[in-house]
This record gives C-alpha cells, structure tokens and sequence, in this order.
C-alpha cells in the first residue's frame, strides 16, 4: 500500500471528465492492479484525515471514488464505500451544507446539497449495489460524484462570501 499525493486545485485532472471503468464483474475483484489502486486511496483518504477521495484527486481520471464514514461513538468502526462506476438515481430535498475539499485545502464553503440521494454503483467485487442515504454519506457520495464531471464544491457556491479560509485545517472534514 502506498500514501499518493492528492492533487491540489488547479491542476487539469480535477477538471476532467473521469473515464468509466471497463473492468467489472469477477474481472475487477481479480484484477489486482485496481484493487491495489483501491487500497491506496484508502490509505491516502485516512492518511489525509479525509472522508472520502475520488479517482482525480490522485491523478487517475476514473470513475473510482472511495469513502469512510467515521463512527458516531468512539468504538464504532469506520464504514467503508467503494464506488465504482457510481450514479446518483435520484436526489430529494434540500440543505446547506459546509464542505471541504482535500483538493481545495485551508477552506470551506457553504453550499447546498440534497437531503437524501438514491445511487447505483459497483463494489470492489465489481458488483452492483444501490444506496439510498442521508447524512454525511449522502454529501460525501454527491461530493465525491461531482469529482469525477470534473467539479469541485467551489464551483457550487452561490456567492464568494461563501467561501471561508480556515485558521485550523486539521478540524475540518474534507473529502
Ligand atoms: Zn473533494
């Protein structure tokens, strides 16, 4: 496993459109050069302190995004999402949110987000699953989506006072 340094804001990658996986089925679950890849980014999302970390974000123009949802209590574990090839079906409601980037590093914004979104994805097995969700999830999953158009949450601020620089980076939750 190895720690991959994160693209910082703005490089071009972050502005790609991330290609679709091919690989999927059993074929994904053994191929080991991807799931060497998935394990890194991981690595590199807790390494960062982050929540979740998209393909782009690492210089991979894929459609790959992973997440980890912290515990709510102290001994809980951290709940992992692989996303492969990831969809969001449907989105209801609406709220403002304030979201970090570890692309965008030593701010955050508020922006708003749907209360609850419905996606289809592939797992690191390559098979499908379907998520329907709220909370920190359902923004990270919008979020980390959003990464492979090629958006950034910054681009979804409704003013430039929206924008808020950070005194203390290490507090906040980015993905
Ligand atoms: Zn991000």
């Amino acid at each position: 496993m190895a720690i991959i340094p994160i693209r910082k804001f703005p490089e071009s990658v972050l502005r790609q459109k991330a290609k679709k996986i091919s690989v999927i089925g059993d074929s994904l679950k053994k191929d080991k050069a991807m799931q060497n890849l998935i394990d890194d980014m991981f690595e590199t999302m807790y390494d960062a302190h982050g929540v979740g970390l998209a393909a782009p974000q690492i210089g991979k123009s894929l459609r790959l995004a992973v997440i980890g949802i912290p515990p709510e209590e102290e001994e809980g574990e951290v709940k992992e999402y692989v996303l492969v090839n990831p969809e969001i079906i449907k989105k209801e409601g609406e709220r403002i949110l304030e979201e970090g980037c570890l692309s965008v590093p030593g701010y955050r914004g508020e922006i708003k987000r749907a209360e609850t979104v419905v996606m289809r994805a592939l797992d690191r097995n390559g098979k499908a699953y379907r998520i329907k969700t709220g909370g920190l999830l359902a923004e990270a999953i919008e979020h980390e989506i959003g990464h492979l158009k090629g958006e950034l949450y910054i681009d979804l601020l409704e003013s430039p006072d929206k924008l808020f620089e950070l005194v203390d980076d290490d507090k906040a939750v980015s993905k």
